[in-house]
């Protein structure tokens, strides 16, 4: 129980990636609260599966794309927790498209969310870690905001941005006791990765080393570990974990 008394906010916690996240963090003592967007259904059957691990969880809905919404959520974790010590910026969403036909609504729905979501979820809990000198931020990045991908301007432009986030915020609290990651995951199954077309999914799996998907808990088990006092002597860096897809 590595993460016992440590309160955890975990966006798009309530299926794939950030499921599994809250899961390992509440299996590991973290109460958790969980964030997300439309699914509250998903969202509750999260937070009933992390309880049952014996620590507090709670379902958040909101939207990190509109900073009212982020500002509220936290307030109400804060009064429920009193305290923050791990946030976990995982909520993400995709609207692929070759660039040329890329709408510019699209392009800003993903950064809106993937990008800002993030930026407001850390301006959010900043002054809560820097008072308490200890905290831990986990944002989940992705291979492509490292090589790039046809079809996902907007995303890999958005996952690149996080990692230009995640060393700025690592440099600005370092001195803090507060350190900041970023995991950029490559192909895990997921409801993400579930309605790509059959074509895309084989073409993907041949360039993977390891020949396989990874499970939304490969992921999971590296948040924990970053989360936890063993990596306190890590910080502004990205770590794949993608099967060798981008070595
Ligand atoms: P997913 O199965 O589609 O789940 C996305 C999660 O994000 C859901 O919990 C969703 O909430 C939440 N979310 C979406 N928009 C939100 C918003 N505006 N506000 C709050 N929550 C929001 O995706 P996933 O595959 O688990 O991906 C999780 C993260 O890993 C994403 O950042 C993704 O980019 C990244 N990633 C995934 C892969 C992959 O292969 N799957 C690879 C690299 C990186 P609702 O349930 O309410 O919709």
């Amino acid at each position: 129980m590595t993460l016992s008394k440590k309160h955890a906010v975990v966006s798009g916690g309530s299926r794939g990636i950030g499921r599994a996240i809250a899961l390992e963090l509440a299996r590991q003592g973290a109460n958790v609260a969980i964030l997300y967007a439309g699914s509250a259904e998903a969202a509750n059957e999260t937070c009933e599966s992390a309880k049952a691990l014996g620590v507090e969880a709670l379902a958040l809905r909101c939207d990190v794309s509109q900073y009212s919404a982020v500002e509220e959520a936290i307030q109400q974790v804060k009064l429920d927790f009193g305290k923050i010590d791990i946030l976990v910026n995982n909520a993400g969403i995709n609207r692929d498209a070759l660039l040329l036909t890329m709408k510019p609504e699209d392009f800003d729905a993903v950064l809106d969310t993937n990008l800002k979501g993030a930026f407001y979820l850390i301006k959010q809990v900043y002054p809560i870690m820097m008072r308490a000198r200890w905290g831990r931020i986990i944002n989940i990045s992705s291979v492509a905001g490292i090589t790039g991908n046809a079809g996902q301007a907007n995303y890999a432009s958005a996952k690149a941005g996080l990692i230009g986030l995640t060393k700025t915020v690592a440099k600005e609290l370092a001195g803090r006791g507060v350190t900041c990651n970023a995991i950029a995951p490559g192909f895990i199954a997921t409801d993400m990765t579930d309605k790509l077309p059959e074509k895309i999914k084989e073409a993907a799996l041949s360039t993977i080393p390891m020949k396989r998907m990874g499970r939304p808990e490969d992921i999971a088990a590296l948040t924990a570990f970053l989360a936890g006092d063993g990596a306190g002597y890590l910080t502004g860096q990205v770590i794949q974990v993608d099967g060798g897809l981008a070595m």
